[in-house]
């Protein structure tokens, strides 16, 4: 099987890794040049639990000719749209199309250009850093769980869950994955928002009484807007839930406060506390928590020097 990585940063080298070492045709699709170059030149280094270093295909999305088999979205979500627009030449009629990025209302953006029986939305807790270009840190183990957009795309979507078992992915056919998909995006909307904006690890924010008052009030937005859009969602459950993903990672800082606070790099606060917000105001949902956060958060970006 074709399969494209659609950028290829942390995620993306670890799906494309696992994937060839399986045996598959992976191609790399990236925009960041010193990346590409190192690839090229020393191969993708992986740093972690199984150290090693392979030689991967890589080159820019407009590059890409031959038509994909599957191709597996990994742009961080400000990213998605114009990766859509570069790699149009590869989609063909038959083309799978994975979305694992962390948020909400990607199909959206994704049915513009996929047909809706060739897109599969899921959401994973595989997790993967990079130390610098060309080297991915890849330490535990995850899974995935995906859905068929369009359920007549769900038998033909079978040979995807297949391949990527083969590469040990842990692959689960839901047949209802909103709900985990909003599930993640609360623990997002909880964690990684309040501890860019308090330059804190998650253990240190989720030690107060005052932020965990602010934690169940997000939780209740995204619930409210959640349940209202026909998402199946269990307000407690999800609380307890993100509670005890906060305990196991307490002692980590958070993607937002790596890409924002340690790196300087636009976040994707309008696709998880901002898209619950925009949604909410649709549905004349009040979601003040959701809106003052994501102000927030461009006002940092704006500070920082980095916004849009
Ligand atoms: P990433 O930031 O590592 O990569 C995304 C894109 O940004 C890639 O194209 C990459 O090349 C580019 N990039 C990264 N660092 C750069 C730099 N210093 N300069 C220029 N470009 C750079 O993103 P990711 O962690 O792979 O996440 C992809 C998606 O998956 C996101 O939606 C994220 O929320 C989600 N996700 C991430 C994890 C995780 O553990 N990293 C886990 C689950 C879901």
């Amino acid at each position: 099987m074709r399969i494209y990585i659609a950028g290829s940063g942390a995620m993306g080298c670890r799906f494309g890794y696992q994937l060839q070492q399986s045996g598959q045709e992976v191609i790399l699709l990236d925009n960041w040049q010193d990346h590409i170059d190192a690839i090229k030149q020393n191969g993708l280094k992986i740093v972690g639990d199984k150290p090693d270093c392979v030689k991967m295909t890589i080159m820019h999305p407009t590059e890409a000719h031959e038509t994909a088999d599957f191709i597996i979205l990994f742009t961080k979500a400000m990213q998605l749209p114009q990766m859509l627009e570069d790699i149009k030449q590869i989609i063909g009629e038959h083309t799978k199309v994975l979305c694992l990025l962390n948020g909400l209302g990607h199909e959206d953006t994704i049915r513009k250009y996929i047909k809706e029986e060739n897109i599969l939305m899921g959401v994973t807790v595989w997790t993967a850093g990079l130390k610098g270009p060309g080297v991915a840190i890849l330490q535990g183990k995850g899974s995935i769980n995906l859905q068929s957009f369009d359920t007549c795309g769900k038998e033909s979507s079978a040979q995807i869950v297949d391949v990527m078992n083969q590469a040990g992915l842990n692959v689960i056919y839901d047949e209802d994955v909103l709900p985990s998909i909003w599930r993640k995006a609360c623990v997002n909307g909880t964690m990684n928002s309040t501890c860019a904006l308090c330059d804190c690890t998650i253990g240190e924010f989720f030690a107060t009484e005052d932020a965990l008052h602010t934690v169940r009030a997000i939780i209740h937005e995204f619930c409210e807007v959640g349940i209202a859009s026909g998402v199946k969602l269990n307000e407690s459950e999800i609380v307890d839930y993100v509670m005890h993903v906060s305990e196991i990672a307490a002692p980590h800082y958070p993607s937002m406060h790596q890409d924002l606070v340690q790196n300087h790099r636009l976040t994707e606060i309008d696709f998880i506390n901002g898209a619950v917000a925009r949604r909410g105001r649709k549905l004349g949902i009040q979601t003040p928590y959701c809106q003052m956060i994501t102000d927030l958060i461009h006002a940092k970006e704006h500070i920082l020097g980095i916004s849009k």
